[in-house]
């Protein structure tokens, strides 16, 4: 894969280079003026956000010029695919917020058809069925700039052809026997011309046609053939197909007359730094226990994005602001957080959490005494309200928020020093205790009372601003810290085993966690939280009415856009 960085190349709200080519055809009268593109998952596995950077294409073009999309299953290799996948890809599609109406169909239900069209291609002297091994076939094909070699079973007689075909599709051979070629060009400087593969046999049963079929399609077989009997118009898809492209027309025009044929349109694959794309790999991390399945929220997968908590709205900004290109790129991880980051600060309720918690003393304060503080539930949006706090005389604060010894900018809490507690009282560090160990057990403080936030002559201004929970009302919660997945930037371009490049340090499971009481009452699945100075957390489904558990979505420092403030200075 070629390097490049590649940002902000979508063209705002205007048309990006393939509605463009659409615009183009419609205004032209091709197709009577129709619209039809498809998206054509094969059912082996999850979807990823590059899936989604293609269905939000397929779909999103359809919508925006009033045409329509197929939902098309590529279910050609029964080896591999599971009808667990199919309802999750549909689940997923849904949660971006697209539809196929009744346009749902499955490659499995054009076998009969590909199939004839086989056996004529065979009658026709177009196809031949080769029994060399899978390596002899390989090895014939030449290089780019050296014809292949012709098989030695290329010119076999037609009825030689149509009965071992029939035969293969009955079940009479063994895998990888022998497989059925169109006879094209075997010094055609398009390797995809010199003879490609059009069966293969099988014997796995297919999760939706059972044992009917012995024979598979190859890709390159199926996928023209399959939009063509659909009446796709557009069959966009990613900059790999480009050179298949000649091969899908010409298995096209086997079906067609002149008046029509799909047209296909290529773009760049979306790939993400610190991550991997390639379905293979990310089955082998789930197979393999190396993630915690599908939907483990390290994964660029669409449900393992959902559970971390990355929203459909965060995803569609994000594809929009990369743009569709003609040219293979590398996108920075940071720009899809700041997006994330961008949804989530207008819509996630504040609340306060003390993840690594130590608990703070405020020595002059009475014991009995409670105080309810109101919180704004997003500063963003007024509208959204308060929530109470109670406030006590012992809190719970961050560890790290303590120093013993401080740096000179250290301007949180430390001995003699002052902080303002958040929505409540500034306080002054008199003491701490230790343990055994020398490990800090209790901190404590003096509150003074004339400073409470929101009253009159309250404005005394401290640098550093604390946020804390009420040590006798505090729950108990689980906090699931996540890292980069991989610990290189671009692991596909490494050498080696891609699994020795996993960040080890990707999971971090905090169990001590104290939540305020509001907080652990708003816990709905998949709901959004900006915890307090250190980041958005999103419900986890493991979560319990004892024991709430949030996922770290995303923190609150925005590197991308820290970064784009220096490159433009
Ligand atoms: P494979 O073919 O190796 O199983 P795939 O990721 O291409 O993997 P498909 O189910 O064939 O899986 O993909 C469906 C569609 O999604 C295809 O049209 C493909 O071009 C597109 N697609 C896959 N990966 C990406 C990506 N990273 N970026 C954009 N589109 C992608
Ligand atoms: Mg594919």
């Amino acid at each position: 894969m070629t390097e490049i960085i590649e940002e902000g190349v979508a063209n705002e709200g205007g048309l990006n280079f393939v509605e463009q080519e659409i615009a183009n055809d419609l205004a032209a009268g091709k197709n009577g003026g129709r619209l039809n593109t498809r998206f054509p998952p094969e059912p082996n596995g999850y979807l990823h956000i590059g899936h989604a950077k293609a269905f939000i294409m397929d779909f999103g073009a359809a919508e925006k010029f009033g045409g329509t999309c197929n939902l098309r299953f590529d279910d050609t290799n029964p080896q591999k695919e599971d009808m667990e996948y199919v309802n999750a890809i549909m689940r997923d599609i849904h949660w971006l917020g697209y539809d196929w109406g009744d346009r749902l169909y499955y490659a499995s239900d054009y076998f009969p058809q590909l199939y004839d069209l086989a056996v004529r291609m065979i009658k026709e002297g177009k196809a031949y069925v080769d029994e060399q091994t899978s390596e002899q076939i390989a090895e014939q094909k030449g290089t780019p700039t050296t014809p292949g070699r012709p098989s030695p079973f290329r010119d076999r007689p037609v009825e030689e052809n149509l009965d071992l075909f029939e035969r293969m599709n009955k079940g009479e051979f063994e895998e990888g026997s022998m497989v059925l070629r169109a006879k094209i060009d075997m010094a055609n400087s398009n390797m995809h011309f010199r003879d490609p593969i059009m069966y293969r046999i099988i014997k796995t049963p297919h999760w939706r046609t059972g044992t009917q079929w012995k024979v598979y399609p190859m890709y390159d077989f199926a996928h023209g053939q399959s939009d063509y009997f659909e009446g796709v118009t557009h069959s966009i898809c990613t900059l790999e197909f480009v050179p298949h492209r000649p091969l899908y027309e010409y298995f096209v025009k086997e079906l067609a007359d002149e008046s029509y044929c799909p047209r296909q349109i290529e773009f760049n694959r979306l790939n993400l730094t610190y991550t991997v794309m390639s379905k293979r790999k990310l089955l082998q991390l789930v197979k393999e226990g190396l993630v915690n399945g599908w939907d483990d929220p390290r994964m660029p997968t669409l449900c393992g994005l959902r559970r971390r908590g990355y929203t459909p709205e965060a995803i569609k900004d994000f594809v929009n602001r990369i743009g569709y290109t003609k040219y293979e790129a590398l996108n920075h991880i940071e720009l899809l957080e700041h997006a994330v980051r961008e949804d989530l600060n207008k819509t996630a309720t504040r609340v306060c959490a003390v993840v690594n918690p130590v608990k703070l003393i405020l020595t002059n304060y009475p014991e009995d005494k409670e105080e309810i503080i109101e919180m704004d539930n997003n500063p963003e949006n007024l509208e959204e309200g308060k929530h109470p706090m109670p406030f006590t005389r012992e809190l719970w604060i961050e560890r790290e928020d303590f120093m013993e010894n401080p740096p000179k900018k250290f301007f949180r809490l430390s001995p003699d020093k002052e902080v303002r507690l958040k929505g409540a009282y500034i306080i002054k560090c008199t003491g701490v205790k230790k343990n055994d160990a020398g490990e800090i057990e209790e901190i404590y403080a003096e509150y003074d009372p004339d400073t409470k936030s929101g009253m009159p002559g309250s404005d005394r201004k401290v640098k550093g601003t604390l946020h804390w929970v009420s040590v006798p009302h505090a729950k108990d919660a689980e906090v699931r810290d996540y890292d980069r997945l991989f610990a290189v930037e671009n692991p596909s371009a490494e050498e080696g085993d891609f699994r020795d490049l996993l960040n080890p340090e990707s999971l971090k499971v905090r169990r001590n966690v104290k939540l305020e009481p509001w907080a652990a009452e708003q816990t709905k699945p998949e709901g959004h939280f900006q915890f307090t100075r250190l980041g958005y957390y999103t419900v986890d489904p493991d979560s319990t009415e004892e024991m709430p558990v949030f996922n770290k979505t995303i923190g609150l420092k925005d590197t991308w856009a820290k970064e784009q403030k220096k490159a433009a200075k």
